[in-house]
Order: C-alpha cells, then structure tokens, then sequence
C-alpha cells in the first residue's frame, strides 16, 4: 500500500468513489481510497438504486441532474455496466398544495432544460394501470428517473478512478487521523499509516466515529429504512414495457419495477433512528430484522393506491440504515477550522446525488472553489452551535417529512426553540409568530389577539398577510422596530486591519466614522459576501452580513488571515434592533442627544437611555433607519427605553415578513436569493459598490474586471406582475416574447405599494423599462412589467436626508 498521498478518501461506497473519480478527472491521480472491507461495505450494498431530479433546492436538483446523465459516460469509460434502467418517473398528486408544489418544479425545469411535464390523471392511468388514480388531480413525469445497480456503480466509479490514476485499498480500516503542525494527516490504519495533503471522510454510515478521529462532530444520524421486493405479478410481467418509477408523496412511498415484481419503500411516520450511540464497526453485510408494524400504515395505503399489491407475495424485505443531515442534504466541504480535512457525509441519497457531491468536492478541492452555489450542501452551513442533541429530532422530523410538501413559507417545529436572545419572552407575549434561522428564533411577524399563532405553510398567500401589512404601515407611515439578532457580525481588529480588508473586500474600506457597502469575491469574482463595513478606527472594524452565512465567512477569513489582523465573530455576542421610518430619528432625539447630527452612513458609539451602543444610519427597509448594537445583557434595557419613547411616535414591531416585503419596495436584494455564488456583481448590480480605484489586489479583482470590460449576458431588474393570490417566491421562469429567457431570483408583495414584485436575472439586451414579459407562477402565466423607479423613496431623499 503507498504510504504518502495527496488526497486520502476514507470509505468506498458510492460517495468516496464518486469524489475519487471526479479528482482524477480534474487532473489529481495522486489520490487513493482506502476502505475498511469491500466496496459498497455501508449502506450503498442495500440501497434500492433508485434516482430521480426532484429537489427543493434548484442547485441541488441540477447536480442530480448531473449525477443521473454520468452514468452512461462511466459505462463508457470502464466498459462496466451500472445497470441503468431509464425508466421515467411520476409524482403524483392527491391535493392542491401537492399539485401546486409540481406546478413551481416543472416551472423551475423549464430554464433548467429539463424535459418534465404535468399529466393528468387519464395520463397516469395510461401509463400506469396499475394506479387508482381517485382522488389524484395529477403527477409531474420526469423521463430522467430510473434505477441503476448500486454496487455494478460503485464499481463502475472506481474503476474510472484507477483508469484516471487513483489507487482504491481494500480491507483498510482507518483508527486515527492526527494532523502535522504544517497541515498535512496522519491517517493510521491496520495496515500502517498513509501521510496525505488533505483527507477526506466519506464514510457514510461511520462518518461520525471517522470525524471524531479529527476531534470533531459533524450533524448526522442514520436512520432505519425499509423496502419490499415482490413476487412476480402478471400485471408487470405481461408489460411490454418496464413499469416506470412512482413516487406516491400521501403515501409516502416509492415504488419501481424489481425484476417481474414490484420494489416499494416508505418513508414511515413512526420511523426509527438506529445507531443512536454510535455506529458499531461490526456492522456491515447484515439487514436489520424486518419490520412490518413500523410500515403498516403506510402498506394500507399503499394497497389502496396500488390494488395489485394486496395480492402479492413478498419475496423479499430489505431493512438498513442510512444517514441524514439535519434538513436532508449532503455535508460537503472543507470543514471549518480544520485544514485540509474535507467532508462528503451525509448523502442519503447516493444514487441521485452522488456525482453531483463528487463532482463539487473535486472542484473545491482542485480549484478553490465550485462552479455554482453549493450553500445547500456545505457542511458550514451549521455553525458550531450544532449538537447532537439537535441533530437527532431534526433528522427524524426531515425523515418523515421527506415526501411532504416543502412550503417556501414552512417553519419545521423539531428542536425549537434552540437558541434566542433576552427579548425572546417580551416578543412572544406580544404575539411573535416565530421562524428559525441558523438554529435562531426569529420574528416572522406579530399576531393580533384574534389572529392564530401559526403561519399556515402555502405557495400562495397566507394568514401572515394582514399583519405584514399592518407592520409594513407602521414602518412606512410612522416607525417600526425589530431585532437584528439575525445579522451576522464581525469584528476586525489590528495595525493591518485596514489593509487586509481592502484585500478580502471589493468595494472601498471608509474612513472612520463611516460605514460602506461592499461585495465579498471569489477569486473567480462571484459574490460570496455583501457586506456593511463600519470604520470605528483605523484598527477597528465592524462587518455585518448574512447570519446564516457565518462558518462560511469564517472559513473564508481564516483561509485568508494575516498577520497583524485578528477577526473574530460576534454575531451572537452583540445585538440590538433596528428603527426605521419617517420618525425613527425621533425616537432616536428622544433617548439620546449624540444623534442630532448622524448622517446616513455615518457610524458612531453612544449612550441610549442607559446602554451603551454603536449607531450606524442605514437602512435595508428604505427611507430613514438606524441600525442599533449593543450587548445581550444590556438588550431588555435598550428594548424598555426605546419602546417607552417610540410609543409617541407610533413606535411598532415588525418581523422579517415586512422586512423582506420592505426591501422590495428599493429592488434590495437579498443574501442567496438575488446575491450568491451563482451570480457576479456585474449581473446583479453589485458592481456599483466596487472601488475600482483603490489601490488593492482585492480577490476576485481580475474577474471582476473582465466583466466590466465585457458585461455579462444577463443582468437583474424588477418586475410588477400581476398576480391574484399567489407572488414570486424564486426560481420562477421569465418569458419575454414567447419564450423562456430569464428566471427569477425572488418576489413578493409589497405592501406599501400594493403590488406584486418579481426580482430575475434576464438578457441584458433586451432589458428596457416598461418591457412586458410573463412570469410563470404555479402554471399560471401572469402579466409582467419590468420597472426601474423604485416604489418608496425613488430619489432616496428621506433614506440620505
Ligand atoms: C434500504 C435503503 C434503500 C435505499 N435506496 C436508495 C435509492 O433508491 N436511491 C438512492 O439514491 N439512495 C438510496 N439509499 C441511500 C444510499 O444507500 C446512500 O445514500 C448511499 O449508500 C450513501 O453512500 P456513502 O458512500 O455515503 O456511505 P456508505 O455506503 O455507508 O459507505 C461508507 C463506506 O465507508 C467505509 N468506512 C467507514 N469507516 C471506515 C474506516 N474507518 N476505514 C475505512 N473505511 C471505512 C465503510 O465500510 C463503507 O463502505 C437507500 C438506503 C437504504 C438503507
């Protein structure tokens, strides 16, 4: 066995193969994979090959798009078969939220290229008769969905590997990871040690005891999970074709044709975790015992749904566990803090998203960075809060969810509430209706006493509509006040902190007392930060940008430290609220005399009633606003002194229900919806905030200077549409003269201005103010218009005055 590396992957199921491959493929073939026992030794063996493009998330859904179409091309390579049957697939649906949900996925294939469709129920029965199809409204038929042989894959992938240099080492089994002092590992294993650049863990069902190795603990639980294979059915085998892939969402199960029979899984309610205290290392071969209680339900409705199954025998149960992230997705990634370690864990489904995971990790690791926006999947986006303890309901919550509905508004109640700040109890006694972000508490909106607690989870408007509209009055007509617990907070200090952030920044680092605007590159100058930047000195500094963004900026600052530069994050050591409106300076004259003169983007310490606090004016919400920081402990006094004196006038709360309705009213964009890694400044606009005068080499520098010479195809605008009860929520085809041309990147409804606004990416030619166009909102095409003048302060008078 070789004994130095560059890369060592720990474990060969289809993951670990995946990630070997795809290096080689990016030109590392000094890689080797390293596995405890055969390949396919988790729970790749047992998986029932199923895939399919269906994702919630876009990205996510175009690289199992990616992941589907390699199979043939590793077929080709190897001269080994996956066993790939291209059967197509339906998803069907029983209800409108069902049917509504397959109505914004075929909208969102239509600029992906995918070649889905919406049939009917005469449709279904056709091309499944086997289906009753009362009660269903109508499924989504994807030709993409299939099943493959897992471990004919697993093989195919290695072999490319090898064929692309990569060494594969069977009966390995890693016991330790150390790390040198100059960031290389020590991978011990039962065969000796191998010294690698950089590790990464793919191991599956054991990823958590490999992590642990590094010290460390990534959020995962495996879950049991169990399929049922048939006897042979006449009403199969007399097919002329084979049965295409179902996936029934009410009856939370799946089913495929398996030889003359039928192959279904469930995805139950009372399901199980296993392995709850660790996964054991003589665990391999073996299923778990079956289970038939725990699926009992879901086989009643399963034989109502498919009355042929009520009379056939089963051949054969399959019962294995497999491993969940909180909300499902893949962990991929460099792990934060830990150098050259890497994680691709997590992946429950190996055969849909493998490639895609592969192809993305080698990327990351080959280049520096991937090629789109894997926010999705990054193993920073939980932050070191993240425990087991929140791990294991959240995975049982998104277990049993996996087939529902996801609503763009939904709110999962598992693990909450995690974390909230001091002013959790007074927002709740005035009616909070509370949404999680990053494992934080956060208002939504405020109920009246007669309204529900709840935010009924729809695609269309909600229950939310009133109060966001009463909160949206408030902050336009007179002044609201809300937490920013949920802004992401740094502080930069040092003799270099001016220099450096003139490096890691792309727009210009102000002068003290001063506050600017400014996007974060990448080196190939995508947006992977908009940040505020407040010059308390010129060794002092203050950041403000996504909360959930926070391991992900850390892993980029620290990649990126310098001498004489100390960043730390306080994001949850200051908080505060925010005040805006025509008479938040009011509010502001009336607890402090030290405003008087702030003007907007200026940034200054002062004393409010009794706290201590940094004040910057600027405002996401448009118009007059003023960000307030202080400390927890101090956070209950600000909240009672500014309260007390805001009620003269009309001080109100508002929840991020207003706010995001708020920024629409300025054509603000929004982190990962209108600025992420997917888009570059010049097509987003962010380029006005570059300084391209500095004298700095900021990141992304050359790029971004590339774009300025040669603008990018596409651009962002706004759009008015015309819209009865449901707005744009992102992702949303553009069509401008008949044809699909752009895609929204979100929306919403203003309430100010009683509209309903659409943010998205079209051809730069074509854009022109009063452009009609159609948006596609759940199968319905809506009237567009694309607007330029913003719908509260155009001039920005009141916001600068
Ligand atoms: C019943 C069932 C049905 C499923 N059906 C489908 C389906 O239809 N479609 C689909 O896409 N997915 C399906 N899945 C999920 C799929 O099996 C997983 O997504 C996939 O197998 C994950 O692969 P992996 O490589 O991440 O992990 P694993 O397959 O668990 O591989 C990890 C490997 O690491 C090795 N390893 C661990 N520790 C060490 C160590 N210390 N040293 C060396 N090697 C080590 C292990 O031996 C193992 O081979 C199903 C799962 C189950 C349980």
């Amino acid at each position: 066995m070789k004994t130095t590396t560059r890369v060592c992957v720990i474990g060969g199921g289809v993951v670990g193969v995946s990630v070997l491959y795809h290096l080689t493929r990016l030109g590392w073939s000094d890689v080797m994979l390293v596995e405890r026992s055969e390949l396919t030794s988790g729970s790749t063996w047992h998986a029932a090959g199923g895939f399919h493009t269906l994702n919630g998330d876009t990205n996510m859904a175009a690289l199992q798009g990616y992941t589907i179409r390699l199979y043939k091309e590793l077929e080709e390579i190897t001269g080994l078969s996956c066993g790939l049957h291209h059967v197509g697939g339906l998803t069907l649906a029983d209800n409108r939220d069902r049917f509504d949900m397959l109505l914004a996925e075929r909208a969102k294939h239509r600029y992906m290229g995918l070649d889905t469709h919406i049939v009917g129920p005469e449709e279904i029965a056709q091309i499944m008769p086997i289906t009753n199809t009362d009660g269903l409204l109508g499924a989504l038929y994807d030709p993409l969905d299939g099943h493959l042989d897992p471990s004919g894959t697993t093989h195919a992938y290695a072999k490319a590997a090898k064929i692309g240099g990569a060494t594969v080492e069977t009966h390995v089994m890693v016991k330790e990871t150390t790390q040198r002092p100059d960031g290389t590992w020590n991978i011990v294993t039962n065969k000796g040690t191998v010294h690698a650049e950089h590790v990464v863990n793919a191991a599956g069902l054991w990823a958590r005891e490999v992590a642990a190795m590094a010290g460390l603990y990534l959020p995962l639980h495996p879950m049991e999970h169990q399929y049922i294979v048939t006897d042979e059915m006449p009403e199969i085998s007399e097919r002329e074709t084979e049965h295409p892939h179902v996936m029934d969402p009410a009856g939370e199960s799946y089913l495929r044709q398996e030889g003359r029979g039928l192959c279904i899984g469930f995805y139950e309610q009372p399901c199980r975790p296993w392995a709850v205290d660790g996964t054991p290392w003589d665990f391999g071969h073996e299923l778990l015992p079956d289970d038939f209680d725990k699926i009992e339900e879901s086989i009643e409705f399963a034989y109502k749904r498919f009355p042929v199954l009520e009379r056939a025998g089963v051949k054969s149960v399959i019962h294995g566990p497999f491993t969940f992230a909180p909300d499902g997705n893949p962990l991929v990634g460099p792990v934060p803090g830990l150098r050259n370690y890497w994680s691709a864990c997590g992946v429950m489904a190996g055969f849909s998203q493998g490639g895609g995971v592969g192809l993305m990790l080698a990327q990351w690791m080959t280049r520096g960075e991937c090629e789109r926006d894997v926010s999705a999947m990054d193993v920073a986006r939980f932050g070191d809060w993240i425990s087991p303890g929140y791990t294991l309901p959240k995975v049982i919550e998104n277990y049993q969810k996996r087939f529902s509905v996801s609503y763009p508004n939904e709110e999962l109640p598992a693990a909450r509430p995690n974390r909230t700040t001091p002013m959790y109890d007074i927002f709740d006694g005035m009616g909070a209706v509370w949404g999680a972000q990053y494992g934080l508490e956060v208002v939504n909106y405020f109920a009246q006493q007669d309204e529900p607690r709840h935010e009924t989870p729809s695609f269309r408007r909600s229950n939310a509509w009133n109060s966001t509209a009463r909160e949206v009055k408030a902050v336009r007509q007179a002044v609201g006040i809300n937490e920013i617990q949920n802004f992401g907070k740094y502080e930069v200090t040092g003799p270099n902190a001016r220099d450096w952030l003139d490096r890691i920044m792309a727009g210009r680092v102000p002068k003290p007392g001063r506050v600017s605007l400014s996007p974060m590159l990448s080196h190939q100058g995508r947006l992977i930060g908009d940040f505020t930047i407040s010059c308390l000195s010129d060794s002092h500094f203050q950041l403000t940008a996504s909360y959930g963004a926070q391991a992900y900026h850390m892993r980029w600052f620290e990649q990126y430290g310098q001498d004489g530069v100390t960043v730390r994050n306080v994001s949850d050591q200051l908080t505060g609220f925010q005040i805006a409106g025509p008479n938040a300076r009011r509010v502001l004259d009336a607890v402090t005399r030290d405003a008087t003169d702030l003007k907007f983007m200026d940034v200054r310490p002062m004393t409010l009633g009794m706290t201590p606090c940094l004040v910057q004016r600027v405002s996401f919400t448009g118009g007059l606003g003023y960000e307030i920081t202080c400390e927890p402990v101090a956070q209950r006094q600000l909240w009672h002194t500014l309260w007390e004196a805001g009620q003269a006038h009309g001080l109100r709360p508002f929840g991020m229900r207003a706010m995001m309705s708020l920024r629409l009213d300025k054509f603000f964009g929004a982190w990962l919806s209108e600025f992420s890694p997917d888009y570059t400044p010049a097509e987003t606009g962010m380029d006005r905030f570059i300084a391209w005068s500095k004298n700095a080499d900021f990141i992304g520098r050359a790029a971004a200077e590339a774009d300025r010479a040669a603008p990018p195809e596409r651009r962002l605008c706004a759009f008015e549409v015309v819209t009865h009860d449901a707005d744009v929520h992102g992702y949303e085809p553009i069509w401008i003269d008949g044809a699909v041309r752009g895609f929204c990147t979100s929306g919403g409804y203003s309430h100010h201005a009683g509209k309903s606004i659409a943010l998205g990416l079209i051809p730069r030619a074509t854009a022109r103010d009063g452009m009609p166009a159609q948006i596609e909102i759940l199968g319905e095409m809506c009237d567009a218009r694309l607007i330029t003048t913003p719908l509260y302060d155009a001039d920005a008078a009141l916001m600068r005055g």
